[in-house]
């Protein structure tokens, strides 16, 4: 059939003919059909004519042209509107392009979209199944309970044991157990009631599985849009949570000396875990219950955009008074003199000039305590305070302590020797800690003696003396016979003035300890150096992790005085604990100050001691003693009488040992040899050296008993000498003394003439008058001479033997007293043996 065929129309045709109908029963017609024919105008230029009644066009149509209008006006407005189609085609490419574009934005979208939901799915998925496969291991063991539960009570709960793994698919994972119990339960009972329960259950459970796995699921399944944006947001947040933060907020961080990493976070309201893993980057492996110190904090503090304001000494010690002094109130004060040297060079013989010389000259009858400093005044009447520990040691473990209390060194070259190890390392200090130096140039007494020798050898390290025109001052002297002391004394004096020392007398005290020690009959003594102010009786003071209240002061002749004013040293009795050697001595008002620093002071050292050790000596010695697990050590106990000693031998001890062999401290102490001692010793297969200290009567007795060791020394040398040779297995038999007898002092007579002298008994071995003798008082050497007199009866004898009484003098020395113990002793060829 032809289109238009059976079709009345379609008047496409464009102008009138004959259309052929059929019909169904056969018949056929042909019918004329007349269509209007669309006009087609052709605009021309010209008269307008035959304009016939055309469709009527819109208003601009050309093709109606109005009456009147000229040819033209007719063209201006056919202009127009080709402009206008012109305009309206290019509207409609751009739009065209518009849409494209957005089409194109719109797929990419989608893409974006889609492609982070796969991932996010993929991710819920891995969860998901994570959960799923533990919440199904629950269920089933559960299952497996409900099952034998069931079987007892009903055969059908037989059926239960299917129905458990779905569990999990619905959720369950979040679901209490007990609640997922509860409904296993309920189901069982639908169950047994009729199946349709059972059926309609798993509908319900189907409807909370669609949730989830609308969530999670496969396929065309997705979450809302809402959800979406909502999960990308929180999951950008918790990317960049940390920087958002750390940009938000800058918080000003409290910083004590030392801080537990899970407080630092705290502070910082970060997460325990960043702070860690910032602490990992620096290269410190801490966990979060460590202590880091202050410095490591800091770092971790700006590492995460935050300011530390470091609070702790500020704090607590701000009642320590540290306002300037007015220039008004400022005074001269005496200086400090310490006085360093090579070994042997002569700087104990030195300061034991000097101080003999001071007292001879001053009032009489006048006994120098050792109290680890003295005063003497010189002709000129300057005043010179001299610390009597001589040796650099001490004068480095108290600078480390931050303790800076010399104002000026000698330097004590032998003039029949030359610039030793030990005098380089004296020229060092001072200068390190820009102290002036004055240079004595000892044993000048001596016929071998080269001043000049020394003078030139010590340009090479660059001290240059006044002889050689320099501006070091040089004096020459002799310990031995005093030639040069009085000019020494003056030289200092001279530096003292240039240096200008000034201090302010009227202010609270402020010193430094020079020595320290548990005193049996005193308890805690330490001598105080005053640097600043006047201390005085009653004062309440903090020094280092002690406090106390002064009970009384002791001057260096052994004199109580109720106040010591600047440069003064003196011994104070008071503290409740002993401090150490560079602590520094703070005068504060109140008693709960002063516990209150000491207090903070105590738990911050310790914490440090805990932060060093976690941070660096634990595993860092663990590490060494691993990689160096061949190397052999020499385990020592060292005691002394004074804590400069200790300290000084510690650091000695440090310094030896090679690749093979090394000297470990394992404790060190001041004062006698005690059992404790002992026990550490034995434990330790450790020899036990003495710095002029004894083993007490037990101490001996169980040393004997256990094999331990005990070495006495008076002489730093010999002592690090002795472990130096043990060390390297170089024990070779040498001059040592030994000794032969000991006394103990029942009574102390004055004879005139004579001086004091001591009444004894011989306790053990004998006492010989050629022998050399110490003074013990409790097991702490005092003193070590010679003897002046030794006498039985009235008459002068060699020698007195154990269980006799005799009277005995020393040769220089006065101080002695009832209870006391000598010591005599002789030098001889022994066998050394040590650990
Ligand atoms: P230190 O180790 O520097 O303290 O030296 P010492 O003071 O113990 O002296 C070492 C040795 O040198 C001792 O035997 C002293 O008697 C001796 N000695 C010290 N000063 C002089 C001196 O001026 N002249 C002489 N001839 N010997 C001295």
């Amino acid at each position: 059939m032809s289109d238009t065929d059976g079709k009345k129309t379609l008047g496409l045709g464009t102008r009138s003919g004959q259309v052929k109908q059929s019909f169904s029963h056969g018949r056929t017609k042909n019918v004329l059909v007349e269509t209007k024919r669309k006009r087609v105008v052709v605009p021309k230029p010209g008269p307008a004519g035959g304009a016939g009644a055309g469709k009527a066009g819109p208003v601009g149509d050309p093709s109606r042209r109005p009456a009147g209008i000229s040819d033209a006006e007719m063209e201006r407005r056919l202009k127009a509107v080709q402009a206008a189609k012109a305009r309206e085609a290019d509207e409609t490419a751009a739009r065209e392009a518009e849409a494209r574009a957005r089409e194109e934005e719109r797929q990419r979208k989608r893409e974006e979209m889609e492609a982070k939901e796969r991932e996010e799915r993929e991710l819920a998925e891995a969860q998901k199944r994570k959960a799923e496969e533990e919440a199904r291991a629950k269920a089933e063991a559960e299952a497996e309970a409900a099952r034998e539960a069931a079987a007892k009570s009903s055969p059908a709960a037989a059926a239960a044991p299917g129905e458990a793994p779905a569990a999990p698919r619905g959720g369950a994972p979040a679901r209490p157990p007990v609640q997922r119990k509860s409904e296993r339960e309920r189901e069982e009972r639908g169950d047994n009631r009729n199946g349709k329960g059972r059926a309609g259950d798993e509908g319900r459970r189907a409807g909370k599985l669609t949730l989830n796995e609308a969530l999670a699921g496969e396929g065309g399944r997705q979450r809302s849009l809402a959800a979406m944006k909502r999960k990308q947001e929180r999951a950008r947040q918790k990317a960049m949570g940390m920087n958002v933060k750390a940009e938000k907020q800058v918080r000003d961080v409290q910083l004590p000396e030392t801080i537990i990493v899970s407080e630092l976070a705290n502070r910082m309201a970060e997460r325990a875990a960043d702070v860690v893993k910032s602490l990992m980057k620096m290269g410190m492996m801490v966990t979060m219950n460590q202590t880091i110190d202050a410095d490591t904090a800091e770092l971790v503090i700006e590492e995460f955009g935050h300011r530390a304001t470091r609070v702790s000494e500020a704090d607590v010690e701000q009642v320590i008074d540290t306002v300037e002094d007015k220039a008004e109130d400022l005074v001269s004060r005496p200086p400090v003199v310490t006085i360093m040297g090579h070994v042997d060079h002569g700087k104990t013989s030195l300061l034991d000039a000097i101080r003999k010389a001071n007292v001879v000259s001053g009032e009489a009858g006048g006994i120098t305590q050792h109290i680890g400093a003295y005063q003497v005044t010189t002709e000129s009447g300057a005043v010179l305070t001299f610390l009597d520990t001589p040796g650099h040691a001490a004068f480095t473990s108290m600078r480390a302590r931050g303790a800076q209390v010399t104002d000026i060194v000698v330097l004590v070259v032998a003039a029949d020797d030359a610039v030793m190890p030990q005098t380089i390392e004296a020229i060092n200090h001072a200068k390190a800690a820009k102290v002036p130096m004055i240079v004595a140039i000892n044993k000048i007494d001596k016929p071998s003696a080269n001043p000049q020798k020394v003078r030139t050898d010590l340009l090479q390290h660059e001290v240059v003396v006044e002889a050689m025109s320099g501006d070091v001052q040089d004096v020459e002297v002799s310990a031995t016979t005093g030639q040069g002391l009085d000019q020494l004394l003056e030289a200092i004096a001279l530096q003292a003035e240039i240096l200008e020392l000034k201090a302010n007398p009227k202010r609270a005290a402020l010193g430094a300890v020079i020595e320290a020690q548990l005193d049996v009959g005193r308890g805690p003594v330490a001598t105080v150096l005053v640097q600043n102010g006047t201390l005085r009786k009653g004062d309440i003071f903090v020094v280092g992790e002690q406090w106390g209240k002064v009970r009384a002061l002791q001057n260096d002749r052994g004199e109580r005085v109720d106040e010591a004013g600047p440069s003064v040293p003196v011994e104070v009795l008071g503290l409740n604990g002993t401090p150490q050697a560079g602590d520094v001595l703070n005068v504060v008002e109140t008693e709960a100050q002063a516990r209150e620093i000491a207090d903070y002071r105590e738990s911050a050292a310790k914490d440090k001691r805990a932060a060093a050790g976690a941070a660096t000596t634990l595993e860092q010695l663990m590490a060494k003693a691993k990689a160096d697990a061949n190397v052999a050590e020499l385990p020592i106990l060292v005691k002394a009488d004074v804590q400069g000693s200790a300290e000084a031998i510690v650091q000695a001890m440090e310094k030896i040992g090679n690749d093979e062999v090394r000297v470990r401290v394992l404790h060190f102490g001041v004062g006698a040899i005690t059992d404790t001692d002992v026990g550490l010793a034995e434990a330790s297969g450790a020899p036990i050296l003495g710095f002029n200290v004894r083993a007490n009567a037990s101490a001996r007795a169980s040393a004997n008993q256990k094999g331990v060791e005990i070495r006495y020394y008076s002489v730093i040398y010999d002592l690090v000498d002795d472990v130096k040779a043990a060390a390297s297995g170089l024990l070779s038999a040498e001059v040592r003394e030994h000794f032969i007898g000991y006394a103990q002092i029942k009574e102390v007579f004055k004879v005139s003439g004579v001086g004091k002298v001591a009444g004894c008994l011989v306790t053990e071995g004998v006492a010989r008058r050629s022998a050399g003798v110490r003074l013990l008082r409790d097991d702490v050497v005092i003193h070590e001479g010679t003897l002046k007199t030794l006498k039985r009866f009235k008459d002068e004898v060699k020698e007195v033997n154990s269980g006799q009484e005799c009277g005995m003098a020393f040769e220089n020395y006065e101080d002695i007293r009832p209870g006391d113990v000598i010591e005599i002793f002789e030098r001889e060829e022994v066998e050394r043996k040590l650990a």
